[in-house]
């Protein structure tokens, strides 16, 4: 399982980080993970009731343990195997190291609900070799047969920050986006419901390409080219442009 490291709170002299997009966006759901009454209570008449989970993936399996935690009697049902789309495997006859992920194994450290749990189980993280992150040591960009090996952005020919910043740009004046970030790090919830309801409107039926081609940021086509093959954080996004940008967002 892999992780970048939470950050503790507010950096000095910073601003708060951004911890509440996952996984109930716009709901801090940390607070209740943190509050001394927990998530809730059953009256003790109703206590060792049997419930139903169906589904034994990670939000099964986190329910079932919270339903424990209230008195309850939780039964999992899982039609296929625990842990759902959340799972580590290992391979018959070779080496025990050699583990393959099932689905996820990428987690921003604005998952504080999921790093609470990952936290009561003991799990190991380490940083995900992003991209051009700290945590990894070099990468290469092989676009049309030329190759660019880099270790940070200013590595690369100065093309690939044009595209950077087109994205930021277009993010911020199509998207609200430090607007959006600002509400987040504060969790001001009526502020981001106010800017996700008119992102809601105006974006409704665009996709991430039209999104892209009508920001002026990205007028230029090759640009856009790039920005699909090579993208940002993991990689390439042409094949998520045919998809809403609201979900994107
Ligand atoms: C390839 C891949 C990569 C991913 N990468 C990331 C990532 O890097 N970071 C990230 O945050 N997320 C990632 N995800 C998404 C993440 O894995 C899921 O959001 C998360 O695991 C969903 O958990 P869940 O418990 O809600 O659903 P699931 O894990 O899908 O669990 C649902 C369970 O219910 C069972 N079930 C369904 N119907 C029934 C039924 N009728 N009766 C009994 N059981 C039933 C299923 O068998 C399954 O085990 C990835 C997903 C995939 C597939």
């Amino acid at each position: 399982m892999t992780s970048t490291v939470p950050p503790a709170g507010r950096p000095a002299g910073g601003l708060p980080p951004i911890t509440m997009v996952g996984p109930d966006f716009p709901f801090p759901y940390d607070d209740y993970l943190g509050h001394a009454a927990g998530l809730g209570q059953i009256p003790a008449t109703a206590h060792g009731t049997e419930v139903a989970v169906i589904g034994g993936g990670l939000s099964g399996i986190v329910t079932a343990y919270e339903l424990m935690k209230m008195g309850l009697k939780p039964v999992v049902y899982e039609a296929d195997q625990i842990g759902g789309r959340l799972r580590t495997v290992g391979f018959d006859g070779c080496d025990p190291g050699l583990r393959a992920e099932m689905g996820a194994m990428r987690f921003p450290p604005s998952s504080t609900s999921l790093q609470h749990y990952i936290d009561l189980v003991g799990l190991q993280t380490r940083p995900f070799p992003n991209p051009l992150s700290p945590a990894t040591p070099s990468t290469v960009v092989d676009l049309k047969g030329e190759s660019h090996y880099a270790r940070t952005l200013d590595d690369l020919p100065q093309v690939y920050r044009d595209v950077a910043d087109a994205w930021q740009r277009c993010l911020d004046e199509g998207a609200e986006f430090g607007d959006m970030n600002e509400a987040l790090r504060t969790r001001d919830i009526p502020r981001i419901r106010e800017i996700w309801a008119r992102l809601v409107e105006r974006l409704d039926d665009q996709t991430f390409y039209g999104f892209l081609a009508g920001s002026e940021a990205f007028r230029s086509f090759k640009h856009r080219e790039i920005f699909g093959q090579v993208g940002f954080g993991t990689g390439g996004w042409d094949t998520d442009f045919p998809n809403s940008i609201l979900e994107i967002l």
